[in-house]
């Protein structure tokens, strides 16, 4: 038969648990783990005093748990809060917990009364479990929707569930004798306890989203410049691919690579030439049309995905691109700049061809553009027809 002392039981083996798979997050190095693993510490003894209520002194079942319990969803708050990157009002939950934590001993050693202690330590778990609400967003990042979601129904339900039980105590302190322990009482004090393993779990499941998500990010975004990744960049390209395909419309691929880069390295320092390299993505995605797509490929070269492109349009762009990179790099450490130019090679897709194809026809004229004497846009030959020349550089 479901008692108390068994949902206290119950909730302690779930603390534990809780416990180990927070510890098996530790390593994510996730802001809030720390605070969600020692609240379910914390929480293993509190709950063991709750259980111990007769058996050991009343100081220690109902001061201290209290007060340790109290810390326990406070430390809770703190998580999420740290999580999310919010500041935490300390003070405000300092003065939270003496509240409550007074409450339970004027209620004990003043004037006794056992619901008015409830309600007491009920109204400060409420107003975390809806601070817990208020902090955790509605995430638009739909990796993290779930747990978020889940989280913030959970949070708002407890502190639905604490008001109502604080409000029932409250209501019935001053009936001579406490109720028995029917279900009522038992639907509330399993608020009370499950509360902290249902938070937890939704700080598991956020923390998990949050891991998924950033280990998406870093593998389809390049560390040094942000731009989209060469994995990324084959996944779109072969969706556009088959969207262009589907929509009989023009696709083009430039070719970026960077002239002479090992010179930059060598006379300014990998460093300086780190910027330049962040420099080139930012212009390229100032200058590009917002449906292209720039990845970096690899070490100085990148591409430029450029759906629902004609092979004019794609020139204007390509062409566009190189004279907007031809400019010295502006905030490098050298005063006027470092200056550094782009070969590029453009190809069209045409019928029945893969991206690997596009990209050997792209790479060929990005050779010829650098065999041309570089800072130049050269077209891949249309099948049978002859190249567009390179654009060449004014005076060059
Ligand atoms: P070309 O005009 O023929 O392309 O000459 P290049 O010097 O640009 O080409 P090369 O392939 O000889 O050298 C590429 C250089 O790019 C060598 C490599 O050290 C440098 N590089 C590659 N990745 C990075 C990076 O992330 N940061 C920096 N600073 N340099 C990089
Ligand atoms: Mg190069
Ligand atoms: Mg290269």
């Amino acid at each position: 038969m479901l008692s108390t002392l068994s949902l206290l039981l119950v909730t302690t083996a779930m603390s534990v648990v809780m416990l180990l798979v927070l510890s098996s997050l530790a390593d994510s190095k996730l802001a809030g783990i720390r605070e969600w693993g020692q609240a379910n510490a914390v929480a293993i003894p509190a709950l063991l005093l709750f259980a111990a209520r007769g058996i050991l002194p009343d100081l220690l079942t109902i001061e201290l748990a209290n007060a340790v319990f109290l810390g326990t969803s406070t430390l809770m708050y703190v998580g999420f809060r740290r999580h999310l990157g919010q500041p935490v009002p300390w003070r405000m939950l300092a003065a939270g917990a003496a509240a409550a934590w007074s409450g339970v001993v004027v209620f004990h050693l003043g004037h006794e009364s056992m619901p008015l202690r409830i309600a007491s330590v009920s109204a400060y778990h409420s107003a975390l479990c809806f601070g817990i609400f208020a902090s955790v967003p509605a995430a638009r990042e739909a990796r993290l929707r779930y747990a978020y979601r889940f989280t913030r129904t959970a949070a708002l339900l407890l502190g639905v569930g604490h008001v109502c039980r604080g409000l029932y105590y409250a209501l019935d302190a001053y009936r001579p004798v406490l109720l028995p322990p029917d279900t009522a009482n038992l639907m509330f004090f399993a608020i009370g306890t499950l509360a902290l393993p249902a938070l937890t779990l939704g700080a598991v499941m956020m923390a998990n989203a949050r891991v998924i998500a950033d280990t998406s990010y870093a593998a389809d975004h390049d560390y040094l410049t942000g731009a989209p990744s060469r994995r990324a960049f084959f996944t779109l390209a072969e969706r556009e691919l088959a969207r262009a395909r589907r929509k009989s419309s023009g696709l083009g691929l430039l070719l970026v690579d960077a002239d002479h880069f090992k010179r930059i390295n060598d006379t300014y320092g990998h460093g300086v030439g780190d910027q330049v390299l962040c420099d080139l993505v930012a212009r390229t995605q100032g200058v590009i049309r917002e449906v292209d797509y720039c990845a970096r490929l690899g070490g100085e070269e990148f591409a430029v995905l450029l759906p629902d492109a004609d092979a004019a349009s794609a020139l204007a762009v390509a062409e566009r691109l190189r004279a907007a990179l031809d400019r010295p790099a502006r905030d490098a450490a050298s005063p006027q700049g470092v200056a550094y130019t782009v070969s590029i090679g453009l190809a069209m897709l045409e019928g029945g061809e893969s991206i690997g194809e596009l990209m050997q026809r792209a790479d060929r004229a990005l050779y010829g553009a650098k065999t041309a004497g570089r800072n130049r846009v050269v077209c891949a030959p249309i099948q049978g027809a002859p190249g567009v020349p390179g654009v060449p550089l004014p005076g060059g």
